[in-house]
């Protein structure tokens, strides 16, 4: 498991807060022309000419979204960010500017918060967003980290959950499972060093899925690819709840129904077998794992040509009039009504 490698413990109070925020934010630079105003006044100052903005939100709490035994800070600090830049982009919108804000016990020194800054920070190089504020406060006892993300788009591209249509086809984007699997193998190992501190776990088996969970990445790449394919989505949505409880999200929003083919959901070879060394049924992760953050939408059957050889994406089913329901269509080819945390009674429909 992931030991403290601090060797030196700075505690927060020798820098006061200003200090703190001065140290931790001194890197952050501005690249984004929208940005006038970043870190340092009493508020940003952003400017986005003709665009629509679309803005967002989330909240991260320790022990209830994120465990500190197995997550490292800098991983953690990444994954924040790039949890809310894949709600900008599930808007077809790109996203530009950030706010992080922390409340820290005194339970962390400042080389923790310096390895959550480092995440924050290689995310916001790596997808161009501007770091323009956020605030600093205490807590008693865990780490709390809320990232608002802010991104632009011409208001005829932003997609919405609410545009699909019956007869559409029902995409995903990368692959389903993994992060959920990952964290199963983390938790697992967590166990086993809980009884055996000096057992090394063998992780390599497991890389991408548990860099699915570590470290995912927001498909900025999408975006991009549907303007350079020229296919507007009919409507779309981000998988951070599984794919299950997305598609119901989809379809619920745009008033349809959909069929959805387990044979065509798209699984990574390392989900499968993990999958089978669980125990699990591949197809319930995918449908109710959570944490991938693909992009999950809807397109005209016109624009099919356009995406079919494209190895990002694939077609898992089509949107069907309200009437027919939300089902899935087993290997079997029996239906079976989607629910939105699993179809096999994973848990209780929400
Ligand atoms: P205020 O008293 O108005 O809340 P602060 O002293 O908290 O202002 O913040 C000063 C500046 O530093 C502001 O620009 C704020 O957005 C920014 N800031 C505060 N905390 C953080 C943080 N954790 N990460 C990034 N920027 C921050
Ligand atoms: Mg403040």
């Amino acid at each position: 498991m992931i030991k403290d490698k601090n060797q030196h413990r700075t505690s927060l109070s020798e820098l006061g807060e200003f200090g703190l925020i001065d140290h931790l934010t001194k890197n952050f630079k501005i690249s984004k022309s929208s940005t006038i105003k970043g870190i340092g006044d009493d508020a940003a100052v952003l400017e986005f000419k003709s665009k629509q903005i679309v803005v967002t939100t989330d909240l991260l709490v320790e022990n209830i979204h994120f465990d500190l035994s197995y997550t490292p800070l800098k991983h953690l600090g990444y994954k924040a960010i790039i949890a809310n830049l894949s709600d900008v982009y599930a808007m077809n919108a790109e996203a530009t500017q950030v706010t992080v804000s922390i409340a820290v016990s005194n339970r962390f020194p400042l080389e923790a918060l310096e390895e959550l800054y480092e995440g924050i920070h290689t995310a916001a190089k790596i997808y161009k967003v501007d770091v323009v504020g956020g605030d600093t406060t205490s807590s008693t006892t865990g780490l709390i980290i809320s990232v608002t993300a802010i991104g632009e788009a011409s208001g005829e591209d932003i997609v919405y959950r609410n545009g699909a249509k019956p007869n559409d086809l029902l995409v995903v984007t990368g692959d389903l499972g993994g992060a959920y699997m990952g964290l199963q193998v983390l938790e697992r190992e967590k166990q086993v060093f809980k009884v055996n501190p000096n057992n090394q776990p063998d992780l390599e088996a497991y890389t991408y899925i548990i860099e699915r969970q570590l470290k995912p990445e927001a498909r900025k790449d999408i975006v991009k690819l549907l303007k350079d394919l020229k296919v507007k989505p009919s409507s779309m949505i981000d998988i951070s709840d599984g794919l299950s409880s997305e598609t119901i999200h989809l379809c619920k929003q745009s008033n349809i129904g959909v069929e959805l083919y387990e044979n065509k959901i798209p699984l990574d070879p390392q989900v499968i077998s993990t999958c089978e060394e669980f125990n699990i049924d591949s197809t319930t992760i995918a449908l109710n794992g959570g944490e991938d953050y693909e992009l999950l939408m809807t397109i005209s059957q016109q624009d099919y040509p356009k995406i079919k050889a494209n190895p990002n994406f694939t077609v898992i089913g089509y949107m069907t009039e309200k009437e027919r329901g939300m089902h899935l269509i087993t290997r079997a080819e029996t239906l079976i009504p989607l629910i939105a945390k699993g179809w096999n009674g994973l848990s209780d429909q929400e």
